[in-house]
């Protein structure tokens, strides 16, 4: 089909070649005054398995939608189209190795590869650093590169439908983040940097394979959403508690710091006064108790904004500590309820590393 079928360019700036079954896309129809007119190029729903270097003629282009085509590469000419901000070409065949080489030298804002066939995120893309929206969904991609910290003016980020199996921690460098959209995969983890996202509203981790969210993610207080079903959560939680006691080392400095013996640098060596800084309070309320490397993991449900009963991640003292107190701390008793709530079968505990 020839495309002078299509319409000319609206008063808009809107060139609308969509869903005219295109199997090529020639620009000769459109006159040159038309081409420096267009600021939005709509070639949709076509069948186009290349994209003409000629694309390149609409000098002013700053839309251009190429989604549900046939497409297996954009040319390295691509690039020349400076006053692009958007690029959406969902639904195509592309891959890492589609990209132009200086991709991420372009000053896109909002990017949409969902539905092609990417296994990695390209490092192009993350190079570019005005990148406002960057979606990805329903393709192969298996992990998420640490370079995603440089996209840092980055607002959504949508990876839903993918194979990856970990956040990593650079994730919380992107603190303008508002919407994360992890849902459909396979991710066992939620790491408790993500606490920094502060902007973050919006976190979807439906149908994934968390057994328990870090108890940190209580301190996003701006977050309106969070979506977790389809999680395994405490269901598929290990079962046996494998016992490995504290050394005689942290027994010491246990007794040291929960009995309050007295100490000061000249009754111990300097790295024995180091390892006594490193204790951590025992979070069961009834417990007055410390703990060094020695921990039990816990996982204890907390109510979040009212709407949700999270499985929140607690290292815990000794194996002892939920189901006979290792010392009575009379002050709160407040948070036990909560656990006493709970069927002891889904209170599982699991030694730390
Ligand atoms: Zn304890």
């Amino acid at each position: 089909m020839e495309v002078d079928n299509g319409a000319a360019v609206g008063s808009d700036g809107v060139l609308d070649f969509s869903r005219l079954n295109l199997n090529t896309f020639t620009v000769d129809s459109v006159s040159d005054e038309n081409k420096k007119d267009a600021n939005q190029l709509f070639l949709n729903n076509n069948r186009l398995c290349a994209l003409p270097t000629s694309v390149t003629d609409f000098s002013n282009l700053q839309l251009l939608d190429i989604s549900n085509n046939r497409l297996s590469a954009i040319g390295e000419d691509f690039t020349r189209l400076a006053k692009l901000r958007t690029l959406i070409a969902k639904n195509n065949h592309l891959n890492e190795f589609s990209l132009p080489k200086d991709f991420g030298s372009m000053h896109l804002e909002v990017l949409n590869f969902s539905g092609n066939r990417f296994e990695e995120i390209p490092l192009q893309c993350t190079k570019l650093r005005r990148l406002q929206s960057l979606s990805l969904g329903g393709n192969r991609l298996k992990s998420i590169p640490a370079e995603i910290e440089n996209l840092t003016s980055l607002e959504l980020l949508y990876l839903g439908g993918n194979f990856i199996s970990a956040i990593p921690a650079e994730v919380a460098n992107l603190s303008h983040l508002s919407y994360l959209v992890l849902c459909d995969n396979r991710i066992q983890s939620v790491p408790p940097q993500l606490t920094r996202l502060h902007s973050l509203r919006s976190l979807s981790l439906h149908n994934n394979l968390l057994t328990y969210l870090p108890r940190e993610i209580l301190s996003l207080v701006h977050l309106q959403e969070l979506s977790l079903r389809g999680n395994p959560l405490v269901v598929r939680f290990v079962k046996e508690l494998v016992y490995d006691p504290p050394s005689l080392l942290e027994l010491a400095g246990r007794t040291i710091k929960s009995r309050n013996v007295p100490y000061s640098p000249p009754d111990m060596p300097s790295h024995l006064l180091k390892y006594l800084d490193l204790a951590s309070k025992c979070p069961n309320p009834k417990c007055a108790g410390v703990y060094f490397d020695s921990c039990v993991r816990h996982i204890k449900f907390v109510d979040f904004c009212g709407k949700y009963r999270l499985p929140l991640m607690h290292y815990l003292c000794s194996p002892e500590c939920t189901t006979s107190p290792c010392s009575s701390n009379p002050q709160s008793d407040a948070e036990s309820e909560d656990e006493n709530s709970v069927p002891a079968d889904r209170l599982q505990k699991v030694l730390l590393g």
